[in-house]
């Protein structure tokens, strides 16, 4: 097991990267804040797969945070996370320091409106500006082949492969299942910061997606009603503020009555224990295709 090379400088990757790309190799890029836990290593595993370098950036970007959000508490553990990386086969790790990405304010930022100002957009004012600006900035860093990114943040994904589309970036865009604890909580860096007792009302979440599928597998189609549903089922759990539920349509995020043949997605966000859990599920209207994909 060799330990993945550290760099942090923006220089220092573009020249280390200079000779595998001359030399045609793939290159996958994981974009990380770190904290790295199994949820991160399954993008990782599956960038492994698929190329011939693999590195994983990590950079907790304070432009996608609030003022009053948590930057300054972020965790992190540079050190667990390479050993983590060089446990799963990690080429280079790219740990820039904020001088380095940003030494001056940023005059140019990427907006790919609406998809950015809908949803956790509404809530988090400026949030996803500051994500596609920082993924803009590293794919024009790394050029990847590919770059990864997990299907637990849903928009995020939606408003990367929509800024991918709109500004010819040449990278494939690959979307990984969420990965989740056995209890089946979304695996999250921020769910260290869960107390026991809120760790334990946190599967609520999931608990309540499985209602929403379960709904539609019995014939529900009226989306209002299951997202009802699944914020009552929410609204039960004590511990858990008021969540926002939303179905939208998996592709585009746009607004869903009835549910038809187009794979809708259900998207919650709940305030939990000083903690915004995030969580989703991707459900197919057709009858038999939930079961088929679960099985596939
Ligand atoms: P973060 O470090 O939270 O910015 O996450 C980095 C990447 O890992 C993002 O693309 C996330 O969507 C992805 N990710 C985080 N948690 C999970 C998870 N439980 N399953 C799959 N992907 C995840």
């Amino acid at each position: 097991m060799t330990r993945p090379t550290l760099i942090r400088r923006i220089s220092d990757l573009r020249a280390a990267l200079s000779a595998p790309r001359r030399e045609g190799q793939s290159i996958g890029l994981v974009p990380t804040m770190g904290y790295l836990h199994r949820g991160h290593m399954a993008l990782v595993d599956r960038a492994r797969g698929e190329n011939g370098i693999v590195v994983v950036s990590i950079f907790v970007n304070p432009t996608q945070f609030g003022p009053n959000e948590d930057l300054d508490i972020y965790p992190r553990d540079l050190d667990g996370d390479l050993k983590l990386c060089a446990a799963h086969g990690v080429d280079i790790v790219f740990a820039p320091e904020v001088d380095d990405m940003y030494p001056e304010p940023m005059a140019t930022t990427i907006d790919v409106a609406p998809l950015s100002t809908i949803l956790i957009g509404a809530q988090r004012p400026g949030h996803f500006q500051g994500v596609a600006t920082v993924v803009a900035k590293l794919f024009n860093i790394v050029q990847p082949t590919r770059a990864y990114f997990g299907e637990k943040d849903f928009q995020q994904l939606t408003v990367v492969r929509r800024m991918v589309r709109d500004l010819s970036f040449d990278i494939a865009i690959v979307g990984v299942p969420t990965v989740r604890e056995a209890d089946g909580l979304a695996a999250s860096s921020r769910n260290a910061r869960l107390s026991p007792a809120d760790r334990h009302a946190a599967t609520v979440v999931s608990r309540a997606l499985d209602l929403a599928e379960a709904l539609v597998a019995g014939g529900e189609r009226d989306s209002d009603k299951v997202a009802d549903a699944v914020r009552q089922m929410i609204a039960g759990e004590k511990r858990a503020g008021t969540p926002t539920v939303d179905l939208r349509e998996a592709g585009t995020l746009s607004e869903v009555g009835m549910i038809g043949e187009t794979p809708v997605v259900v998207l919650v966000t709940v305030p939990l224990g000083g903690v915004l859990l995030l969580d989703q599920r991707e459900i197919h209207g057709a009858a038999g295709a939930n079961q088929a994909r679960r099985t596939a």
